[in-house]
């Protein structure tokens, strides 16, 4: 009996196998640490994201804390296989789960947080919502998580200083939330965009659903002229790799949904938008009508 409790755990182990971040080092003391592109799920505490590791000579920023404690506690694990240095600064890039709902996590060690203004709002707004859709997409691994919101906000812009890392935070206007910033470090010329960009993986139109906003944000960002993207989803990359996979198919679902409205269609037809030059981006199946529709409403609006 006991060797057939013992067997059981030891299957029930297997299936909760941890979904491990991959770590990309950008340059010296820079780092994304990638989640998986699928969907939210227990093995992966919610953390199907990307986020911004940057090692200073007085302690770590991490860009993004994680959609839940147990993920939160994922990626602290995972920066001390980098580095001994503690956490010092927490940056929410936006108001979706996995940009802020590990930030109780890290506060208890006594980090800072920040985030935009509207962001913060959009925490307070959102809290419930993310915390009943997350309790059935990852179960069990939401165990632990309260909702902490940023004690530092900002408008419009935020230059941030940790030892010999200097740092600047925009918000450009909505893109994928209302409150979405991107965070410029200057020495590395890379750029952390948060939801701005989404590679590898099919972005979602919602929930600030403000098609053209999301690419003016994208090209504010894109003056800046990054060698490196650290993505909100999918692997780092270089600025060509983003503007294929984020600001050109945002562009593709404009143009496509002008048309529609110019000859009088309706939302049938939207939802009906050949998008297979868009298939390369993983999650296409389950987003890309929706996000046609999406379009369409806004534009109908507005039209
Ligand atoms: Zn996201």
């Amino acid at each position: 009996m006991k060797q057939i409790a013992i067997f059981l755990m030891l299957i029930a182990n297997m299936t909760m196998v941890q979904a491990a971040l991959n770590v990309q080092k950008i340059t010296d003391n820079v780092y994304a640490l990638e989640g998986e592109t699928t969907q939210r799920s227990p093995s992966n505490f919610g953390n199907n994201s990307t986020h911004g590791v940057i090692i200073t000579k007085e302690g770590v920023i991490l860009i993004d804390s994680g959609a839940s404690y147990l993920g939160a506690k994922e990626l602290h694990e995972t920066i001390q296989t980098i580095t001994d240095q503690p956490i010092k600064i927490i940056i929410n890039t936006g108001g979706q789960d996995h940009r802020w709902l590990g930030n109780d996590y890290f506060q208890q060690l006594g980090a800072r947080i920040i985030a935009s203004s509207k962001t913060k709002q959009d925490q307070k707004i959102r809290a419930d919502y993310h915390l009943n859709r997350l309790g059935g997409l990852i179960k069990e691994s939401l165990e632990g998580t309260e909702p902490f919101f940023a004690t530092e906000t900002f408008d419009e812009k935020m230059n941030l200083t940790l030892g010999d890392v200097n740092l600047e935070l925009y918000h450009f206007g909505a893109a994928h939330t209302v409150g979405d910033i991107v965070v410029w470090m200057p020495s590395a010329k890379t750029m952390f965009t948060g939801d701005v960009v989404f590679n590898d993986r099919m972005l979602g139109i919602g929930p600030a659903k403000n098609v053209q906003s999301w690419i003016d944000a994208f090209e504010k960002m894109a003056e800046f002229k990054p060698e490196h993207i650290v993505p909100g989803h999918g692997k780092a990359s270089d600025l060509a790799t983003a503007t294929k996979n984020t600001q050109q198919y945002l562009q593709f679902l404009i143009d496509k949904i002008s048309k529609i409205l110019d000859n009088d269609g309706d939302m049938l037809q939207a939802s009906k938008i050949d998008q297979s030059n868009f298939h390369f981006l993983t999650g296409h199946k389950d987003i890309a009508g929706k996000n046609a529709q999406w379009v369409f409403e806004q534009m109908e609006f507005d039209y």
